[in-house]
């Protein structure tokens, strides 16, 4: 086990998947250096949904409990029809679900997810932060690898953990498969104080409003102080945007056409911002000698899973897994960890789209067949559907 030589191995990116793996890695006794570009750590002010998966990796990652303290434990996943006003389905969430799957489903704020993890690098003295440190590209020898900075600074480590997001400059150097897929798919998100959402919408629930080539998600954040809106529409948006300001009427756009309660959602929404969504074609191989990808520079996803953090969160406790394994071999040990993350990372970039058509899209006949289909399934069968997702773990695949 643990570090063999003096130098570092090497995180690019000090986001969820970042973080998730210096912890891990500091965890199992190696030294890490993460490298972030931008001045300060941090997560954008919004929420994220979290499967029982993630709750087994903070736990492999011993931040099991102070997760748990920060998250918000939902009753339902609920499932509406925007056009019509009316429950398709609510999947619960309670006992019988915690059991089956050893763990909570949860909303948390991706603030206070990061922070638990950054808390957590922060108290490890095998964990070393830098900010405005950009990792363009790295050279390796059989032995180490650089990873080269914007700055013309070359740091010398073990090896280079490409978790640089999805435009990761370790990717580009690695995979060489160039620009994120456009999905044409905007997304607009707001966080309102709870006064503002109104009283008849204030369900402690995931809520999903699914409607002709859009859809309306909302749910309650930080103890219920706050609610978290997200509103997509499929609009063939061409180019790629990330957290631009836009107006209310902007947002509008994309759902003149779904029922007055859900379209109320948007006239609660304040500040606005847009993000117009990427993915990729998953890949086999993510790994170059002593480099390897991890997080959404691996396999960006839509967020129709709800599972890109929780993918990368499984990555970190895999690859520190991984490594222990193999007992410090780290060419063996970054082959090992991409081959048993490959498949169930594939699967969800695959299925997000699937989902995307077939659930949160649909229109007209297509949408009927959504309603009857999922209306007539019990919490079990819904439970059996997600045995894959939800039983499995960084550590173990569940198929
Ligand atoms: C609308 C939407 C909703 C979502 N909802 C969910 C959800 O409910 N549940 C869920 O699990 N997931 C969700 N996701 C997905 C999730 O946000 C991502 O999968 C996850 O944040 C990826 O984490 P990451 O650390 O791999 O990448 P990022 O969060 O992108 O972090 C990358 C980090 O690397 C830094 N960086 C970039 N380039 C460089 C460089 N060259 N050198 C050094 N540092 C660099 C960046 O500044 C950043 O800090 C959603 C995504 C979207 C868009």
């Amino acid at each position: 086990m643990a570090q063999t030589g003096n130098d570092p191995i090497i995180v690019a990116g000090g986001g969820i998947g970042g973080l998730a793996a210096a912890l891990g890695l500091a965890n199992k006794g190696y030294r890490v250096l993460v490298l972030e570009r931008a001045s300060e750590l941090g997560e954008i002010g919004a929420g994220i949904q979290i499967g029982p998966n993630a709750f087994h990796a903070f736990d492999a990652l011993g931040v099991g409990d102070a997760a748990r303290a920060k998250a918000v434990y939902v009753d339902h996943l609920l499932l509406m029809d925007a056009m019509t006003d009316r429950r398709i389905v609510a999947i619960p969430l309670d006992d019988p679900f915690r059991r089956r799957f050893r763990n909570p489903y949860a909303v948390i704020h991706r603030a206070d997810l990061h922070g638990v993890l950054l808390e957590a690098c922060r108290s490890n003295d095998r964990v070393q932060l830098r900010v405005n440190a950009q990792v363009e590209r790295y050279e390796q020898s059989g032995t180490s690898v650089a990873a080269l900075l914007a700055s013309g600074e070359r740091v010398v480590g073990t090896a280079l953990i490409g978790a640089d997001g999805l435009w990761s400059n370790v990717r580009r150097q690695l995979v060489d498969d160039g620009a994120p897929r456009v999905s044409g798919h905007t997304t607009y998100r707001s966080v309102i104080p709870t006064e503002r959402m109104p009283e008849d919408l204030r369900w402690n629930a995931a809520t999903l409003w699914a409607g002709p080539k859009c859809h309306l998600v909302h749910y309650p954040l930080k103890g219920w102080e706050v609610f978290n809106l997200v509103v997509t529409c499929h609009n063939d948006a061409p180019e790629p945007v990330a957290g631009r300001p836009v107006s209310h009427d902007e947002v509008r756009r994309g759902f003149q056409h779904v029922c007055a309660r859900a379209r109320s959602i948007i006239e609660h929404g304040v500040d606005w911002k847009l993000w117009v969504l990427c993915d990729r074609e998953p890949i086999q191989n993510w790994v170059d000698g002593r480099v390897a990808l991890l997080g959404d520079a691996a396999h960006p996803t839509l967020q129709y899973f709800a599972q890109g953090a929780c993918m990368a969160l499984e990555d970190g406790v895999c690859l520190a897994d991984s490594l222990e394994r193999q007992d410090g071999d780290i060419a063996e040990a970054l082959i090992l960890y991409n081959r048993r993350r490959a498949v169930r990372t594939a699967r969800i970039q695959l299925g997000s789209r699937l989902l995307g058509d077939y659930v949160y899209h649909p229109d007209g006949a297509r949408a009927d067949v959504r309603n009857a289909a999922l209306a007539a399934m019990s919490a079990e069968d819904f439970y059996d559907e997600l045995q894959w997702l939800y039983g499995g773990t960084g550590l173990n695949t569940a198929f």
